[in-house]
């Protein structure tokens, strides 16, 4: 942009949200300036729950095995135990997932990384690209909106000074300071509680040598809380605070030790408390996530509680929607118009994950309270309570959906302009059951491949952020269509054949059983998919279109980037026989 104070997308926040929604446009060459009121990063770990769908992004975007190697080892983080104390044995445990049903969906895995190691994941990428600038002790105090952009007002070192920009992404937190200056209001929940986050250090090997488990319930007669394993000598106990027993104010280091060394069962063990966190049980979302140039995400835009691990995730998500949009309405390859699709796609993914969130809440505090009683820590402690705690690990599965959300992590379907439904049957997922679609509007499916040089590749590795063009068999004609439709649109379409041999325009075939590709995308021969860089679909022919592909897809771009002039091709001609 013109002047030095002006850039085509300020990002408000510096948090994992801001750092994603600036990392993806910088990558698209897009210039950026991240404001950050903070003098450097979070150093207190809030997440660490990085799912399989984020695990892809990053993939994607080169960090995947920073985060991964910053993580816990995922061998030690396999499921979940409740125990009396970390020194005994767990009386109850969950598995987080089994391998076999993790490799059906994705070729990425859950990831248990703290939070404040992701954002300098983010951060170090960053720092990277040229078209983006980060400011620390930025804070932005006012916002004006205007026809072609927004004001903002930094407060830096005391002084106050404009930035402008034509589109402004709020990723400034729960409290979101910029949400408010746009009059955008909060649906929110009765809170379900205060819990207070104490992130130590303490060498615990020994406790949990042989018991991989990232999380660990604790019900002892002193204490009662969860045990969180960022790696072996960080943690975080997290307890639920009693509104008539704890003061308002952060615990004092002598009661977090004592505390810590309960819920350990070591009286001498080491502990070197670092920071603590209140924080409140509950959700909010906002009335709508766009404002004229202004864009929520992340805890701007929804809070839930952390059970199932859906915030950062959802926020992480949220940019990668919105950042190939803005990008594309920047270049000037899609109209403005693509830009009202993010509300209409994000929100309902917030109001479910919200609401998800509040049952899992709700579910993992009644199951608190039955084990909290006095009586029942007496006997879950004492040698005769066998009975007791059988009976909790058999009732410890009605926590399933907190641990178990595969369809929850892969299967939200988006509705909305950016995407042409075909008019085929809704294949809905439940929370923990994924069930695969390559209808409009879902994420395009894992499905292993294998190249003519044998090499196996995921589905998910052939979308990388660009528009990708899949068709079953030969991709002649596709691929032909797709050179003269990206030259007329400006949108670079890669073309693969998919096919269950390998022939002419076939780049790669099932890597297991021929015809399991087909099967999961719903097409015969010389029906395509289109998938969004947000790896989306946004349109399938089941069978060869009814026009010619060139002019098939040339409408079928045109009206999901929002395109002046078009109108949009119905339902019926989505996988209709061609008839030239
Ligand atoms: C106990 C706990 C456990 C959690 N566990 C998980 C989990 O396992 N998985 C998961 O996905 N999520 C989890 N979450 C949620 C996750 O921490 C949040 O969703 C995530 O931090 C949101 O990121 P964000 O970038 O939107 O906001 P934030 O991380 O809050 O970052 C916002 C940034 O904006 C800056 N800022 C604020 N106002 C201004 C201003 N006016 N000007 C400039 N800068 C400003 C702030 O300083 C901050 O750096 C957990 C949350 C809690 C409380």
């Amino acid at each position: 942009m013109a002047a030095s104070n002006e850039y085509s997308v300020a990002v408000v926040g510096a948090g994992p949200v801001g750092l994603s929604a600036a990392l993806q446009l910088g990558m698209n060459g897009v210039d950026v300036l991240v404001l950050e009121q903070r003098g450097t990063q979070s150093t207190h770990p809030r997440a660490h729950v990085v799912n399989a769908r984020t695990m892809e992004l990053f993939r994607t975007w080169g960090i995947a095995d920073v985060v991964c190697s910053a993580g816990l080892p995922p061998d030690l983080a396999t499921g979940f135990g409740w125990l009396t104390s970390l020194s005994s044995d767990a009386f109850a445990t969950l598995n987080y997932v089994d391998d076999h049903t993790a490799e059906l969906h994705s070729p990425e895995r859950l990831c248990s990384c703290a939070q404040d190691r992701v954002e300098s994941a983010l951060y170090d990428r960053v720092s990277e690209i040229d078209s983006v600038t980060v400011q620390f002790d930025s804070e932005v105090v006012a916002l004006a909106e205007h026809e072609d952009g927004a004001v903002l007002t930094v407060r830096r070192n005391g002084l106050d000074h404009d930035v402008r920009a034509r589109y402004v992404i709020a990723a400034d937190g729960a409290n979101s300071t910029v949400r408010d200056l746009s009059g955008i209001s909060l649906s929110r929940s009765e809170p379900l509680g205060r819990r207070m986050n104490i992130y130590f250090h303490a060498d615990l090997h020994e406790v949990t040598r042989s018991r991989p488990y990232m999380l660990w319930f604790v019900y002892a007669a002193k204490t009662q809380g969860i045990l969180i394993v960022l790696d072996p000598t960080r943690w975080v106990y997290s307890v639920e605070l009693d509104p008539q027993r704890d003061p308002p104010g952060d615990f004092g280091r002598a009661q977090c030790h004592e505390l810590i060394r309960a819920a350990v069962g070591v009286d001498d063990i080491e502990v070197d408390v670092v920071s603590v966190m209140p924080w409140q049980v509950d959700m909010a979302v906002a009335s709508r996530f766009r404002s004229g140039p202004v864009f929520l995400a992340g805890d701007a835009a929804h809070r839930f509680p952390p059970m199932g691990g859906f915030g950062m995730n959802s926020g992480i998500q949220d940019t990668h929607n919105l950042a190939w949009k803005l990008s594309a309405v920047l270049n000037g390859t899609a109209g403005e118009s693509l830009l009202d699709s993010y509300d209409a796609e994000r929100r309902p993914v917030a109001d479910y994950n919200a609401a998800q969130s509040m049952d899992n809440a709700r579910r993992q505090k009644q199951s608190a309270a039955m084990l909290t009683k006095q009586e029942t820590l007496r006997q879950l402690a004492s040698p005769d309570g066998e009975q007791i705690r059988n009976d909790i690990a058999a009732g410890i599965g009605m926590l399933s959906e907190e641990f178990h959300a595969q369809g929850q992590v892969f299967g939200s379907v988006y509705r909305s302009a950016a995407v042409i439904d075909d008019g085929t049957p809704a294949c809905e997922s439940t929370i923990t059951d994924y069930r695969p679609t390559a209808r409009p509007g879902a994420r395009a499916p894992h499905v292993r491949l294998r190249t003519d040089s044998g090499r196996c590749v995921s589905t998910i590795e052939l979308l990388d952020g660009h528009w990708t063009l899949l068709t079953f068999g030969d991709a002649s004609a596709w691929r032909r269509a797709a050179d003269h439709v990206q030259s007329e649109v400006g949108t670079p379409l890669r073309t693969f054949g998919i096919g269950e041999d390998f022939g002419d325009g076939v780049d790669l075939v099932d890597a297991e059983q021929p015809g399991v590709w087909r099967t999961v995308y719903g097409l015969d021969a010389g029906g395509a998919v289109v998938v969004r860089p947000d790896g989306h679909v946004a349109t399938r022919w089941c069978r060869p279109p009814a026009q010619r592909e060139e002019q098939a897809l040339k409408i079928a771009l045109a009206c999901v980037l929002g395109r002046a002039g078009t109108t949009r091709t119905p339902a019926s001609t989505a996988g209709a026989v061609r008839g030239r």
